[in-house]
């Protein structure tokens, strides 16, 4: 499984800075059929999904009734992503830390 390597996102005018120890995580496949696997499972329905970014697990957002994605988050599954079309970034649910995508330097 490739590696994806993210940075903190700054967050204007905020005192304390979050820091975020979870800025490599995997690439994990989509699973088919693609969508939110407790509301697939029970009939529910999501707005937006969110893929754990440690074993690949999708989960619906927190703007859906299950908020499955933030149920599933817990150390060691800490980081999620949206898998909307072209939006690339990350969210640390441990350290409630934004991420984007970092260059290798
Ligand atoms: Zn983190
Ligand atoms: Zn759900
Ligand atoms: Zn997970």
């Amino acid at each position: 499984m490739s590696v994806t390597v993210w940075q903190v996102a700054e967050v204007p005018g905020a005192s304390v800075q979050p820091s975020c120890d979870h800025l490599e995580t995997g690439d994990p496949p989509l699973p088919e059929p693609l969508g939110c696997a407790e509301c697939l499972r029970g009939g529910g329905r999501w707005v937006h999904l969110r893929q754990c970014l440690t074993c690949g697990h999708v989960g619906c957002c927190d703007s859906s009734p299950g908020q499955h994605a933030h149920a599933h988050a817990r150390p060691g599954h800490d980081v999620g992503r949206p898998l909307e079309q072209g939006e690339t970034w990350a969210w640390c649910y441990t350290d409630e830390a934004f991420l984007r995508p970092a260059r290798r330097r």
